[in-house]
């Protein structure tokens, strides 16, 4: 990354894309970060707003923007079932709509664009294909609870593509897994935002299901690394500057573990009085999931370092130094409320 560039990163209030223009200035490059804080407040860019490289634009993705720009981030969506769930349509309307403003500016400005894709592509996976690898096709109910979030991020990959073939945009897709870390939104009912929330105030923790169904974590630090390196190919592996590969890859940390595990890892780590409280299992809630990362260790040289437990010692950390007062709180529907609405 020797050129210094115009960066744009959408959705770079929120809890990945705040790292990202973090880590943007700090390189030097001109930063805008546009955000319409639907999921995240200003909180977590309050320290970049006075650095001469970095700007705020309030807006919302669904909308056309004229900016100048050389790489686009393109991170705005609402990313936690409860926030995703809250107004379905415009979920998805984020995902397309904003998929094709911003792959339209990328085609204006010969922008090279990355899309922060998703494992919910993959649906509920089914146990040949466990871990996940890329060529796995996915099993999405395509009018459940999760639709909005999976089926708009599966047309957005489709745009990313289309524009690619057809108008020879310069893109970028990784598949991220469940990633965790310091400025997530302490109330967005992700596990372990939740978990850690409701450990440290001793609170019962909530356990949706038997608490059987597993996750694979990836501590943020490590997909930021990745995500940058993609953009720029500049990875420390051996085809890092392989200028075809464009992914979509995988980006997550394969060691899995059950959400009762973890449960029981933020109460040791906390050292909390908290008990568990089992609640149903949302609708379409998928039983398993872990990454196969084979084409990011080859393509990219990439792999995840930071273990679970260090990880989740610098989340709790965070949730510790924040005055969580200061945070809007929950809205009243929340993923496992959801799981009531019927489906076919
Ligand atoms: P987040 O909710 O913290 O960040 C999303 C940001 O997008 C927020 O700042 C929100 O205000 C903004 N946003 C939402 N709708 C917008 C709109 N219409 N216009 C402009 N901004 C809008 O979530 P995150 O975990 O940082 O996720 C960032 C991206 O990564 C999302 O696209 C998400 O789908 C993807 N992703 C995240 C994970 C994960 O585990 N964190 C996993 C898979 C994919
Ligand atoms: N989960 C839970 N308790 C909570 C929040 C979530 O048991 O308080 C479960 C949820 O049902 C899912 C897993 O934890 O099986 C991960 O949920 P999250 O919302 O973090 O993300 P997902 O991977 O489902 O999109």
């Amino acid at each position: 990354m020797s050129q210094l560039k115009r960066i744009l990163v959408t959705g770079g209030a929120g809890f990945l894309g705040s790292h990202i223009c973090e880590r943007m200035v700090d390189h030097g490059h001109d930063v805008i970060c546009l955000d319409n804080l639907f999921t995240s407040q200003k909180h977590n860019i309050e320290h970049l707003l006075k650095k001469p490289n970095f700007e705020f634009v309030r807006h919302d993705v669904t909308e056309p923007i004229t900016l100048e720009v050389d790489q686009i981030y393109n991170m705005a969506c609402p990313a936690s079932p409860v926030h995703y769930q809250y107004n379905p349509i415009k979920t998805m309307k984020v995902s397309v709509m904003g998929a094709i403003n911003m792959l339209g500016m990328a085609k204006r400005t010969g922008a090279r664009i990355l899309q922060a894709s998703t494992s919910e592509i993959y649906g509920d996976p089914t146990a040949e294909f466990h871990p996940q690898p890329e060529h796995y096709r996915g099993n999405v109910n395509p009018i459940g609870i999760r639709a909005c979030y999976d089926e708009g991020k599966r047309a957005a990959e489709t745009l990313f593509f289309d524009y690619h073939r057809s108008n020879g945009v310069d893109i970028r897709v990784v598949r991220i897994f469940n990633t965790y870390g310091p400025r997530m939104h302490p109330f967005d009912g992700r596990v372990v935002t939740n978990f850690i929330v409701q450990a440290l105030m001793g609170q019962d923790i909530t356990i949706y299901g038997d608490g059987s169904q597993t996750r694979s974590f990836c501590y943020c630090d490590d997909l930021v690394d990745v995500i940058i390196a993609l953009m720029n190919n500049d990875a420390p592996g051996s085809k890092a500057s392989d200028p075809d590969f464009i992914g979509p890859v995988n980006i997550g940390n394969p060691g899995e573990f059950t959400i009762k595990q973890l449960a029981e890892k933020v109460i040791e780590l906390t050292g909390s009085g908290s008990t568990l409280t089992y609640l149903p299992l949302p609708n379409d809630d998928p039983l398993q999931r872990k990454p196969d990362i084979s084409l990011a260790k080859e393509k990219l040289g990439w792999e995840p370092k930071v273990p679970l437990e260090e990880g989740l010692k610098k989340t709790i950390d965070y949730f510790k130094s924040v005055d969580l007062s200061s945070f809007r709180q929950p809205t009243d529907h929340t993923a496992h409320k959801s799981s009531q609405i019927t489906s076919v």
